[in-house]
């Protein structure tokens, strides 16, 4: 057994981890500390869950405070990426916690949120910066930071950044850091393509491994129910509903592949008395922060969420994980599942199989070589859902949505899974309404629109309305 003590970190930073508690390193922090302090770059495979924040946040802040700088303005010693806001602000308040007693600043920037405060309150400078990749490449092209005085820089869920289309915004950042620096790369999964990227970034690096990669969570009880798509939401509903007046549900996670069946689901849940929130792309930074608070609180014990959106947000208590539909990607069920079991505790995965979902288990049960045990419909199912109320239906909401999607050449049934990107048009073939051939302004970010699109229908200017307004008779 070995202590935080052992491992030569600095006294105010055992003096915090003793505040939240921490005595022993995980497993991850156990072998990636002693490598960090010395300087080495890093490749880490490992989830969330497993320490890996305190594993690259500890060493780096000690390296910081044992080399004390002046403050450059407009300018960060330790830069951290992170593919979501909730993930970077979830980072920058467990760094400012480890950095509590240490004269050391952390900042964190991201996207959906206006941009002037965050360019203010660069002007000092900081000592650590969290930020997505997007707003960061914002700030820079408005001068509001440089990143040539980084010393230590952190690539976090790099696979989830290559899948959200990060992949041009990170080379760019990489063109932007100093050659001479120490560089620390994490990822979930560690395929071939992030291999590849990540040879951009570090240099002779002590590979950490915490567990073995797509291994699912072994204090997970996993299930699968076989149904048809009609009959997911009320097993949902009545699932919830029992298990949250008994008790047996303390917090559970609810996964749908796209963002209007997340608002659906909420709704229906609503409507039979369950409270619930949604968390996706579509909600306004405000709403996420909201709902995520509300969940953590306990306040509203079920969250309804996209994977993206979800993806690295550490909620301790999370009992139950309920994958309403199956991920086309197995790799993503591992990150689900990941959501409950953290820290010590147990937990409970049940997977909703519709027909056409059965390959998708296949594959999960593949990679993970767990065979999910199968549980029937529950006794009296069809007369309880038959019971069930019907929520209010949105004016032009999700069915109007998915009428829209289906009418779109057939090529797709419903709407587009978030993160899932429109298939590229066949080279030389327009946009139908860009037959002028100009071409459209690039888009950075995975997480807005682009800083110019708010300057582009400006009075006068293209696209502005000159002429008289007709009433329609
Ligand atoms: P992470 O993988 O960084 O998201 O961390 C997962 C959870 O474990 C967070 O709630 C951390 O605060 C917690 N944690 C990290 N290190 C330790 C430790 N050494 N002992 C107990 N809990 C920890």
């Amino acid at each position: 057994m070995s202590y935080f003590s052992d491992l030569g970190l600095a006294e105010p930073i055992l003096r915090a981890l003793g505040a939240k508690g921490y005595s022993d390193p995980t497993p991850i922090q156990r072998q990636a500390i002693p490598a960090l302090l010395e300087g080495r770059d890093l490749l880490g495979i490992a989830q969330t869950g497993t320490g890996k924040t305190a594993a690259f946040a500890l060493p780096s802040l000690h390296r910081l405070a044992a080399d004390p700088q002046p403050r450059k303005g407009a300018s960060c010693r330790m830069l951290v990426l992170s593919p979501t806001r909730e993930l970077a602000a979830q980072i920058a308040e467990n760094m400012r916690g480890y950095a509590k007693y240490l004269n050391l600043s952390v900042q964190c920037i991201f996207g959906g949120v206006p941009v002037g405060k965050q360019a203010r309150a660069l002007v000092p400078g900081c000592d650590v910066l969290v930020a997505t990749p997007g707003r960061l490449l914002d700030l820079i092209e408005q001068r509001a930071l440089t990143l040539r005085h980084v010393e230590i820089f952190v690539l976090d869920e790099a696979d989830q950044m290559m899948d959200l289309g990060f992949i041009v915004p990170l080379k760019r950042v990489a063109n932007l850091l100093p050659k001479e620096r120490q560089s620390l790369f994490f990822s979930a999964t560690m395929p071939k393509a992030i291999a590849e990227l990540g040879k951009q970034f570090i240099h002779n690096p002590v590979r950490v491994e915490v567990t073995p990669q797509a291994t699912t969570a072994e204090r997970v009880e996993q299930f699968a129910v076989h149904l048809n798509q009609a009959e997911k939401q009320a097993l949902l509903t009545l699932s919830l509903r029992k298990g949250l007046q008994s008790g047996e549900i303390e917090r559970a996670l609810v996964f749908t592949r796209t963002k209007h069946g997340a608002d659906r689901v909420v709704r229906h849940l609503a409507a039979a008395g369950v409270t619930a929130a949604a968390i996706h792309g579509n909600k306004s930074q405000s709403q996420r922060t909201a709902a995520l608070g509300a969940f953590r609180k306990g306040d509203c014990p079920v969250l309804v969420a996209t994977d993206i959106a979800a993806r690295g947000i550490d909620v301790s208590g999370v009992s139950h994980v309920f994958n309403f539909e199956m991920p086309n990607v197995p790799e993503q069920y591992v990150h689900r599942i990941g959501r409950t079991a953290r820290a010590g505790a147990t937990g409970v995965s049940i997977s909703f199989v519709a027909p056409d979902e059965k390959p998708y288990l296949r594959d999960i049960e593949r990679l993970t070589q767990v065979k999910l045990a199968c549980l029937p419909l529950p006794d009296g199912f069809l007369q309880e859902a038959a019971r069930l109320p019907a929520p209010t239906r949105k004016p032009g909401g999700d069915e109007a949505h998915d009428r829209r999607d289906n009418r779109r050449g057939g090529e797709r049934r419903g709407p587009r899974p978030e993160g899932e990107r429109r298939p590229a048009r066949p080279e030389g073939e327009r946009h139908p309404a860009r037959q002028d051939g100009k071409q459209r302004t690039p888009r950075v970010e995975g997480e807005g629109q682009p800083q110019q699109r708010r300057f582009k229908r400006r009075a006068g200017g293209p696209g502005a309305f000159r002429g008289k307004v007709k009433r329609a008779s």
